[in-house]
């Protein structure tokens, strides 16, 4: 099936209308009619080469939701006309320790991931910028009714990067969550902190985007660039998220944690980032990381954002806005995330 879709041509070129093929429906397989991708940080690192060397045309896109147009012989999972959704990954072993526990997102040997990842059958996967994908059935999510279409798009990778860990710690009432920098994630992550019972705090750069945080959830909001904050702050939450991929001093944030507190990286820098153990000492704390989240808690989070009426505040643009969209993605000029209307893929 050849179908229209926007790729990179190459590390350094925008990024340009195109065809690609989609595999033929196997009989576990289902056909999804794409109808919005939203446009993560990752798929920018990911075509320009950031985190290594890719295979070109690339397209990228891992947060994907559209409706199932045909299923496989095989399939139970889903029906024709479903509204479903696929996020960063769309196969894994199935039978090394950690897939077979669930957590198919640590799988030892390498999730396939659902764009510039070798599949299955060798072929390099293409992702959600794309009018339509071909995916096995039980990396296929239920996108619940109640949550608008567009804005669910996100949820398949900025919602589950900040639910898992929110969920895995914890967050709750009765607990204090920082969540550090108020983008596309960070934003997700005040949600959802709030929506679970805990007091969220905001730690940005600056109180810029304060109101919308506020809005949004959360029950204090500090600037990071004011030095009083840190001292303010110091012994304070149980758990930190930080969705910033800029380094920064780990020491002055694992300050912040009260006794048995963690902090949680799901930004990903480049850079290795220093950190003194001593700081992890006091107070017993913890410093650990996060990757996106398994198939079953990815239904979960649908399922939370559904019954909590959450969902990410998005800027839905058409297909030749894409290369726009990227600067400013990078300038952090979005409130929070973009959506492409892949209708517009003509
Ligand atoms: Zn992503
Ligand atoms: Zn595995």
């Amino acid at each position: 099936m050849i179908v229209n879709a926007y790729a990179a041509p190459s590390a350094t070129e925008p990024l340009v209308p195109t065809t690609i093929e989609r595999r033929d429906v196997g009989p576990k397989d289902v056909l999804i009619e794409i109808k919005y991708a939203g446009i993560c940080h990752s798929d920018i690192h990911t075509v320009r080469g950031d985190w290594g060397a890719i295979t070109y045309p690339q397209v990228v896109g891992h947060e994907i939701v559209g409706v199932v147009a045909e299923v496989g012989s095989e399939v139970t999972l889903h029906q024709v006309g479903d509204r479903v959704g696929v996020g960063c990954m769309v196969n894994s072993c199935r039978e090394c320790d950690n897939c077979l526990a669930g957590m198919e997102q640590y799988c030892l040997k390498g999730n396939v991931g659902t764009y510039a990842s070798v599949d299955v059958d060798g072929s390099i996967t293409q992702g959600g910028y794309s009018t339509h994908v071909v995916v096995v059935e039980d990396f296929v999510l239920r996108v619940p009714e109640s949550i608008p279409f567009d804005a669910a798009a996100p949820l398949l990778c900025a919602g589950i990067t900040t639910y898992s860990p929110l969920a895995h710690w914890n967050a709750g009432p009765g607990k204090k969550v920082a969540v550090v920098g108020m983008g596309g994630l960070g934003h997700m992550a005040v949600k959802i902190a709030h929506a679970m019972g805990a007091e969220v705090t905001v730690l940005s750069q600056s109180l810029r985007k304060q109101d919308d945080g506020l809005k949004l959830g959360a029950d204090h909001y500090y600037a990071t660039s004011d030095a009083d904050t840190f001292k303010q702050l110091a012994n304070t939450f149980d758990l930190i998220i930080n969705t910033v991929s800029a380094p920064l001093d780990l020491d002055a944030y694992l300050r912040l944690l009260r006794l048995d507190g963690t902090l949680v990286n799901v930004g990903a820098p480049a850079e290795a980032l220093p950190l003194h153990v001593f700081t992890l000492f006091g107070n017993r704390r913890s410093f650990a990381g996060s990757g996106i989240g398994s198939i079953g808690e990815t239904q979960e989070m649908l399922d939370f954002c559904a019954e909590h009426g959450i969902a990410p505040e998005t800027e839905l643009i058409t297909a030749d806005y894409i290369n726009e969209a990227y600067e400013r993605v990078l300038k952090s000029d979005v409130r929070y995330r973009f959506v492409i209307d892949t209708a517009s893929l003509v």
